[in-house]
């Protein structure tokens, strides 16, 4: 198979049964990544067998089970049990955890303070750091005044660098990320020492719900098939 065609799981034909990935018996595509990257598979095997990876992987996967209602039950169907604020809770509670580091936007400032008293109410201590903290001017990346939210104020930079070292420097177990921009949470991700979940990501225009805009893709977001289309009516 060439080495130039790109694995491609989201363009697979085949229905889930009939994937090799779920089904031993299964198939795959041209593209299929299960065929083509058994080298890699098997490289990856070794690193679940690392002290420090394979607890943390095997408790995941008990989690992801225990999530589902129905097990086990004959002819029964599978339905959700859990929201993710449980899931992360016992998640952690699974892995010993005591210290969670949760990092949130300004803009959900309620939701951020909600979350840390939930958390501690489940007995966990919690260092918090919002977007904004250290109050460092945008101007000092090369932010102009046109380029800023409020144009001529002073508006301090979303600092996910100094949130990652903060939280590093209290030494959390893990952390929880919410509602940072696009770009901040990848440079939070890069700079923090702990694992780091999510328990929400910022879309300004659905309620913090992305999936919303790709649910009506064929309908009032049919613009997302118009190459350029950030361009359109200016948005
Ligand atoms: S691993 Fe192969 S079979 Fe599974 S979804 Fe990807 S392309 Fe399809």
């Amino acid at each position: 198979m060439s080495k130039n065609v790109l694995p491609d799981c989201a363009g697979c034909p085949l229905s889930p049964m009939e994937r090799i990935c779920v089904n031993r018996n299964g198939k795959g595509h041209k593209a299929c990544p299960t065929l083509t990257k058994k080298a890699l598979t098997e490289e990856t095997r070794k690193e679940y067998q690392k002290e420090e990876v394979a607890e943390f992987a095997r408790q995941a996967s008990i989690q992801e089970a225990e999530c589902y209602g129905g097990r086990g039950e004959k002819d029964a169907m599978l339905y959700p049990t859990k929201p993710r604020i449980q899931e992360i809770c016992e998640f952690a509670s699974k892995m010993g955890y005591r210290r969670l580091g949760l990092v949130f936007c300004e803009g959900l400032l309620k939701e951020g303070r909600l979350i840390a008293q939930i958390l501690k109410a489940q007995g966990f201590e919690v260092v918090s750091a919002v977007c904004k903290v250290g109050s460092i001017p945008k101007e000092e990346i090369g932010i102009r005044q046109d380029e800023k939210i409020c144009i001529g104020e002073y508006e301090p930079m979303c600092n996910p660098i100094l949130q990652a070292k903060i939280l590093n420097d209290s030494e959390t177990d893990f952390n929880i990320a919410m509602g940072l921009c696009v770009g901040h949470d990848a440079l939070f991700f890069k700079y923090a020492d702990a694992p780091t979940t999510v328990l929400a990501v910022k879309d300004r225009v659905t309620g913090h719900n992305p999936l919303g805009v790709l649910y009506t893709a064929h309908s009032y977001y049919s613009k997302l098939w118009i190459k350029g289309f950030q361009s359109l009516h200016g948005t």
